[in-house]
């Protein structure tokens, strides 16, 4: 078994955007967090980390979990129109009051960062190169290619259909070529499915879900989430040990998927830039 080793590719992905952006303006990424959530804050603190190790000035808006869902709405439509903003995110969860998709959807198409409005989600399905795509999902397509795993006629499976994953992941790995059977919770027999992936990717939100008896011998497992195990120790949606001698590549939890994800928020931030340059935002 070999691990796919994602923070050496974010590494090497950093170190050269920092080059490329000394030879830029100075680029603003704003990241709204409603209220407090445990999660959210390490996926935040990890975001200023990239931001300040590339050059990237980071804004981190902090607001109280009882503003409105106008209210939120007109904080991003100034940030839309305000030139100094290169990129805006809004960190999910958001409290049950505000609809996750209406503010998506607010935020202007080409400062984007998270892939996530549906403009966006739309330029992906239709192969179009200037789409801001998902972070997570760019990166799980970006960590096989690294590792020269081949993805055209594939017979590829995805647990989880959330726009950020599974339905991002899906239309990449479509347009490369695989075939891709994407599963949900109304799913019946999953693992009648995971059992005949060639490669696996999962992202379901639930702790060592995904177990050795799952997935066939030699897969490439692809693990996207990220949880504290009863310990307290860090672990992802695949039970690790119970999957790794059966597989010939596994992504680690941590130090796989979070950190390609890192990576390509910086690159789409760079691209963000260049596309408000070319459309005048
Ligand atoms: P969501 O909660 O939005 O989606 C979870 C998906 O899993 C849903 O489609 C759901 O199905 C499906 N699901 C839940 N339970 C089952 C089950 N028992 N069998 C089959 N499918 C199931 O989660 P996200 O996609 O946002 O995130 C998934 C995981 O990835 C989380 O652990 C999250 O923390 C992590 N994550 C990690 C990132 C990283 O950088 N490494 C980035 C983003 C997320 P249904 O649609 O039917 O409800």
């Amino acid at each position: 078994m070999k691990l796919l080793d994602g923070r050496k590719i974010k590494k090497e992905i950093l170190e050269g955007l920092r080059e490329e952006l000394k030879t830029l303006e100075k680029l603003t990424l704003v990241v709204i967090q409603v209220g407090s959530f445990d999660a959210s804050n390490l996926y935040i603190e990890s975001k200023r980390k990239m931001a300040e190790f590339v050059g990237i000035h980071f804004k981190y808006l902090h607001l109280s979990i009882s503003i409105s869902e106008r209210e939120l709405l007109e904080i991003i439509d100034r940030l839309n129109v305000d030139d100094k903003v290169t990129g805006l995110m809004v960190q999910i969860p958001l409290p049950s009051h505000i609809h996750e998709k209406t503010i998506q959807n607010r935020i202007l198409p080409t400062k984007d960062v998270d892939g996530l409005c549906a403009i966006n989600m739309g330029l992906l399905v239709c192969e179009d190169s200037s789409a801001l795509v998902s972070p997570t999902a760019q990166g799980i397509v970006d960590i096989l290619d690294y590792y020269h795993i081949d993805i055209a006629g594939r017979y590829v499976v995805i647990v989880g259909r959330s726009n950020l994953v599974g339905k991002s992941v899906f239309s990449l790995l479509l347009n490369r070529d695989a075939t891709v059977t994407v599963c949900h919770s109304r799913t019946q027999n999953l693992n009648e499915y995971t059992k005949k992936a060639d490669i696996l990717i999962v992202a379901v939100g639930k702790a060592k879900m995904i177990k050795g008896e799952d997935v066939k011998e030699n897969a490439v497992v692809i693990d996207v989430g990220i949880h504290k195990d009863c310990f307290g120790k860090i672990c992802g949606d695949v039970d690790f040990d119970s999957v790794k001698d059966k597989v010939a590549y596994i992504t680690p939890v941590p130090g796989g998927i979070g950190q390609m994800t890192v990576a390509n928020l910086a690159k789409n931030i760079v691209k963000a830039y260049f596309l408000g340059k070319k459309t005048g935002r």
